[in-house]
């Protein structure tokens, strides 16, 4: 029997009463390597009842104590990398380096989360009127939760509980049924590092556990990551209860080229960002328009895409197995599709064999030219290793392309002219931008800034946004009595005097 997937309430690592388990699969070997539980509607109500508890407490807790969990968290993540990595490859199949790559930027809010004394300041001023002061505190919110995709198992947990419990929260994490391992070792390090009990816990399970935790009345935000049809459920669901609802979802990442770009670095940079990771980021290049002579590297393209390595994650290769088998068919389908409405398979990854891994889920890089708007390919999120190519004959053109695309995740443009750099930087309708960087994603000084279909509510996760979505602004006008000051008179008027 393998081992089981543990709840974490109010402290401890306990094991669920359910009846109702899935295997936690090896996607390069198929080995199960655990049995996750999808928690009973009784464990959420225990689990958000800790953390209630433990708000009372921590809320008050000084900012200097919660900081130094951080501190200490941030130094136990680096001393269990390697550790953590194996463990993320083996359960997601991404390959041991980008495992780390994962690991790492979640330790950077960690080490971010770390600075709260800095991060969570009100503002003051004085004499709003004679003698009346106004200053602002940005107090915790309460319960607050998470839920987490399977791509990144290691940084998008840690883009939540680390800042919401660091500006003074408590937590109740769900993470993906798919790959909870990783996220479960990151939470037991949580604890080592000093995160009373209550404050952090852990449920598992799918749409009946997600639709508790936005239903719940004592959870007051939800902060989801995963795809576009998921998060807007989840932001109607939370928000019509009143929570706060943050959700960061799905994407369609194009890149423009222009024909003065430094070709080699610019062919490198696609398709490292198409290809890295199997395709399954939400922040992967998925489609590259070659804009006028660029339209001539396509072989070149295919010519790089074909170098790469495909295999088992902890051998290190260019590029693991996708999540699932499910993941492999659907994928499959869609470069059938692609096929099917009239583009030009340039390359096809369908076929591709792994000696030793004849089991595992893996597909090859595949690159489509002659893409259009309206092919399924385009309009739905392939989410595997496929690059669809489009051309446009001017900068315009391709901008135009961009902008009627619903998705505004990422985008990235690969030139040497600062002009049309800039003018795409302005016009173009998208998130996050790249100008020779093929993945953007903000370090956490800045918050994740993707925009219109990849997200839902205002503010981001992590960076200054977040702590502005993990606290409640509260105003304090005052006024001290001075006995020479005061003239004694009734005011019946809304002004301040
Ligand atoms: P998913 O939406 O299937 O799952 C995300 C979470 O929602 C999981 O915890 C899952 O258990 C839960 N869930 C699944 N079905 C549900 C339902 N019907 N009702 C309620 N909850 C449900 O996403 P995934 O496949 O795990 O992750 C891949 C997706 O995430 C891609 O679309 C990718 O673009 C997106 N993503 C977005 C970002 C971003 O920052 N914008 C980052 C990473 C991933």
């Amino acid at each position: 029997m393998s081992p089981t997937v543990k709840l974490l309430i109010n402290g401890e690592f306990v094991e669920s009463s359910t009846r109702e388990w899935r295997d936690v699969v090896n996607p390069a070997t198929q080995e199960v390597l655990a049995r996750v539980p999808f928690a009973t509607a009784d464990e959420v109500s225990q689990a958000i009842a800790s953390a209630k508890q433990a708000f009372k407490t921590w809320r008050k807790t000084p900012i200097g104590t919660r900081a130094r969990i951080f501190l200490k968290y941030q130094q136990l993540i680096r001393d269990n990398m390697k550790p953590l990595a194996a463990l993320l490859t083996a359960e997601q199949g991404k390959t041991l380096a980008d495992a780390e790559g994962d690991i790492f930027r979640g330790l950077e809010v960690v080490e971010h989360a770390a600075s709260i004394g800095n991060l969570q300041l009100g503002e003051y001023a004085e004499n709003v009127a004679g003698g009346v002061d106004t200053y602002t505190v940005q107090q915790p919110l309460g319960v607050c939760a998470g839920i987490t995709p399977f791509n990144f198992p290691a940084m998008i947990p840690l883009w939540m509980f680390p800042m919401a419990i660091a500006t003074g929260n408590t937590f109740v994490l769900k993470p993906s049924e798919q790959d909870p391992m990783v996220t479960m070792r990151l939470v037991e390090l949580a604890l080592e590092a000093g995160i009373p009990p209550g404050v952090l816990n852990v449920v598992h399970g799918g749409p009946e556990v997600v639709n508790a935790l936005c239903d719940h009345p004592d959870i007051k935000a939800v902060s989801f990551v995963g795809s576009t049809r998921v998060g807007t459920h989840v932001y109607q669901r939370a928000t019509l209860n009143g929570k706060r609802a943050q959700c960061m979802m799905g994407a369609k990442n194009h890149a423009i080229v222009l024909p003065d770009a430094n070709k080699e670095q610019a062919l490198n940079q696609l398709v490292g960002a198409a290809f890295g990771a199997a395709g399954q980021r939400c922040m992967a290049l998925s489609v590259a328009i070659l804009v006028g002579e660029a339209r001539d590297w396509i072989p070149e393209l295919v010519a790089k895409a074909k170098t790469l390595s495909v295999g088992a994650g902890k051998d290190n290769p260019d590029l693991g197995p996708v999540i699932s088998q499910a993941a492999k068919e659907r994928i499959h389908g869609l470069i059938g599709k692609g096929v099917e409405q009239g583009a030009r398979l340039e390359l096809d990854g369908r076929n591709v064999m792994v000696k030793g891994f004849e089991s595992g889920n893996f597909v090859g890089p595949t690159l489509f030219s002659g893409v259009k708007p309206g092919m399924a390919l385009y309009e739905q999120e392939v989410f595997g290793p496929v690059l669809c190519v489009m051309e446009a004959a001017t900068l315009d053109e391709a901008i135009d392309i961009i902008n009627a695309n619903p998705n505004g995740n990422g985008t990235a443009i690969f030139t040497q002219s600062g002009a049309a750099a800039r003018r795409f930087q302005e016009d173009i309708d998208v998130g996050q931008v790249g100008i020779n960087v093929p993945i953007p994603v903000p370090v956490p000084l800045f918050s994740f800034t993707g925009s219109r279909a990849s997200k839902l509510g205002d503010l981001g996760p992590y960076g200054k946004q977040v702590v502005l979505f993990y606290t409640q602004t509260k105003t304090v006008t005052s006024r001290w009595f001075d006995d020479a000051a005061s003239s004694g008179k009734v005011n019946t008027t809304i002004s301040l005097r």
